[in-house]
């Protein structure tokens, strides 16, 4: 399910810089903040919450915190993609024994499942892989369905994530991007930019 050859997503790639015994130490203080549930062994977590109110993690600073449950994932599985969503079990959001998930899939496939669950949460406030979508880190942009055109929210984080990681691994993109820099320089330079 995990694609260990595609680009890991912001908190992987922050837990992929640690050395094993901080990974395992991280584990074991997350682990000492969950509350299990003595009925039905779901886990809850007792540090600091997300704006949607799930469990947080600071892996380094505020674009590398994560939800909980996606740090215990990987720390327990490897590393996931931006788009690899993890996937709540029936017992809900605020959940996070891993073995009660579902695993990882993309998003559509939560929204569908969480639908069918009736724990579907409508207001969605934070990207996939965790970061929040307030004003200053979405964008609209629009996807094309079915030849319809819809309205999205990205979240600037990843977008700035997948663009860095594209400059520095398509030499084709990265030429495109300084073509395109030095055009706007040269316009700037005549004062046809609208900025300038
Ligand atoms: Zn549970
Ligand atoms: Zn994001």
């Amino acid at each position: 399910m995990v694609n260990q050859r595609a680009t890991p997503c912001v908190a992987s790639k922050a837990l992929a810089r640690m050395t094993s015994k901080e990974r395992d130490t991280l584990h074991a203080e997350i682990m000492a903040r969950m509350v299990e549930d003595p009925d039905t062994g779901c886990l809850a977590w007792t540090g600091p919450k997300g704006s949607r109110g799930h469990g947080t993690v600071n892996l380094g600073s505020r674009s590398q915190s994560a939800p909980v449950y996606r740090v215990l994932y990987i720390l327990s599985y490897g590393p996931l993609r931006s788009r690899d969503w993890y996937l709540h079990g029936p017992c809900g959001a605020e959940c996070n024994n891993l073995s009660h998930s579902r695993g990882v899939g993309p998003a559509a496939w939560n929204t569908a499942q969480a639908i069918a669950d009736g724990t579907h949460v409508g207001a969605v406030t934070e990207c996939p892989a965790g970061h929040p979508y307030d004003k200053e880190n979405t964008r609209m942009t629009y996807s094309v369905k079915a030849g319809k055109r819809r309205p999205q929210r990205s979240c600037r984080t990843c977008l700035r994530e997948a663009r860095r990681e594209r400059y520095n691994t398509d030499p084709e993109f990265r030429e495109r991007s300084r073509a395109r820099q030095r055009e706007y320089n040269e316009r700037k330079r005549q004062g046809l930019t609208k900025t300038a």
